[in-house]
């Protein structure tokens, strides 16, 4: 059975889309089957894993409004089987923005995502699913289909405040729609050890989060911030970048917390 995350933040531009593909690059490196599922309407983790979300016939939105199946839909990337970390991709593109208001007439809108990703549950360890910087029906779907939330955040001083809401969120959905849903980990990114504010608000995170903040700390490194544009994760574009040895760390670390989920 495949594990679900959500790789969620409602605040904009912290790392969730570089997560999402370096994590599903890193996992794939070490031997597990993983599914991305772009759920943003920017497409960027489409984009970031070799696939052209202008030239996707077939997307997420297709699946969310019922007129695909995942196996249909889903596209593989020359570039990640030439990187030797192939993942398979559910795309998104600006179609996906009108889903929201599309879903508004359906049934159990929030459970589209779930009963998809059923049919093609066998076939992958892992399913990565990186959410739009917001609460919105789309993220719900992503959370109700979802074991946890991987949640990255930037070691700075609003950081603690935007959690507020995102754990609230996560409370609700899993009172009322996913009972199995949990923060499985904070996922501190782009991180400068020299600056002093970031030790302290990390320190602060483990005082307070405990366990549930991973022991992988994702430097800031231009490599990750490079590769977006040459179509793949930091992982493939210079595996011996500190921030892609770093979400080979951490791939490790999520294989390792599920054995004990
Ligand atoms: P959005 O909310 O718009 O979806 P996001 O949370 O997905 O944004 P990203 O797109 O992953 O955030 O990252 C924002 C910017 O920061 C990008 O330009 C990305 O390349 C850069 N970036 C992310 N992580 C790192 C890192 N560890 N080191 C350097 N740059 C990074
Ligand atoms: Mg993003």
């Amino acid at each position: 059975m495949a594990k679900i995350f959500c790789v969620a933040n409602q605040k904009g531009g912290v790392g969730k889309t570089t997560t999402t593909v370096n994590l599903a690059a890193g996992l794939a490196k070490v031997g597990q089957r993983v599914l991305m599922i772009d759920l943003d309407p920017q497409g960027n983790a489409t984009m970031g894993s070799g696939v052209d979300k202008r030239k996707l016939e077939l997307t997420i939105y297709d699946v969310l409004l019922e007129s695909a199946s995942v196996a249909e839909a889903r596209a593989k990337s020359d570039k990640l089987i030439e990187g030797g970390c192939s993942y398979d991709i559910l795309g998104a593109n600006r179609e996906l923005a009108g889903a929201e208001v599309e879903m508004v007439e359906l049934e159990r809108r929030e459970k589209r995502l779930k009963l998809a990703l059923a049919a093609v549950d066998a076939e992958y360890d892992f399913v990565l699913i990186d959410c739009p910087p917001s609460l919105s029906m789309l993220t719900l779907n992503g959370l109700c289909c979802a074991h946890g939330v991987i949640v990255p955040m930037q070691c700075e001083y609003f950081a603690l405040e935007g959690l507020t809401d995102l754990v609230n969120t996560i409370k609700q959905v899993k009172a009322n729609l996913n009972d199995d849903l949990q923060i499985i980990g904070l996922l501190r990114v782009m991180f400068d050890p020299r600056i002093t504010l970031q030790q302290q608000v990390s320190e602060q995170l483990k005082a307070h989060f405990g366990d549930k903040v991973f022991n992988t700390v994702i430097p800031r490194n231009v490599r990750l911030a490079e590769a977006p544009s040459y179509g793949v994760p930091g992982v493939v574009f210079d595996p011996q970048s500190k921030g892609a040895q770093a979400f080979v760390t951490f791939a490790q670390e999520m294989v390792d917390r599920i054995k004990v989920m």
